[in-house]
């Protein structure tokens, strides 16, 4: 397995490539942002573990710029900083993992096995059909890359939505996923909130199909 580790802590960054090398992993180095991110496009690793703050560019901006090129590369974040907001804010950038510094290596690698153990696979940041964008982290979504405004609950209807994209779901599930457990409301909410995002963004971007529920037309 071929690992990227993009560090700028040259004492780290060689303790990191010691032992991934003696756990039988190849490992590349890259020690600021830019390289890390030229690497990763081109290097064909199995996964990236990726500080956040670095020289010429961030971490967050390496990840969110992969994932823009729909790189789908797993990547691990390492951080020194342990605010709830930087967590949200690597993962929300289309992150797989994250990890505080100081990390044990033990749980290193457990997280390094779990991510690879998963397959590589489109997860984008921003969802998104047709011309239709929703970016999960910043709850701003476009049509044609003009704003839209939409209520939190028409927010979840289409996340949901977007989230299945190949699928037919059903009005009892887009019910329970979106709504509050503890609400009283008939499936017939989920009509009108469809009603409203037609409205919103298109006619033909949710096709109801009879008897079964609702898909996105792609
Ligand atoms: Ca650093």
């Amino acid at each position: 397995m071929r690992l990227l580790v993009v560090e700028d802590e040259v004492r780290l960054a060689r303790a990191l490539r010691r032992g991934l090398s003696a756990e039988g992993f190849t490992v590349e180095v890259a020690g600021d942002g830019l390289s890390g991110l030229d690497l990763a496009r081109h290097g064909d690793f199995d996964a990236v573990l990726l500080d956040v703050m670095l020289p010429r560019m961030s971490g967050y901006d390496v990840v969110r710029t992969l994932r823009a090129e729909e790189c789908w590369v797993p990547v691990l974040m390492l951080s020194a900083k342990d605010g709830e907001h930087d967590r949200a804010d690597g993962l929300d950038y289309g992150a797989d993992g994250y990890l505080t510094k100081p990390f044990s290596y033990v749980v290193l690698l457990a997280e390094l096995r779990a991510l690879l153990r998963r397959a590589p696979q489109p997860r984008p940041a921003v969802l998104g059909t047709g011309d239709v964008r929703l970016d999960p982290a910043t709850r701003e979504v476009t049509v044609a890359g003009e704003p839209v405004s939409l209520t939190p609950r028409e927010l979840g209807v289409l996340e949901y939505l977007l989230r299945r994209p190949d699928r037919v779901v059903t009005k009892i599930e887009i019910l329970d996923h979106v709504w509050d457990a503890a609400a009283d409301v008939s499936p017939n909410a989920v009509e009108v909130y469809v009603g409203y995002l037609r409205r919103k963004l298109g006619r033909e971007l949710v096709e109801t199909v009879r008897g079964a529920g609702y898909r996105l037309r792609a």
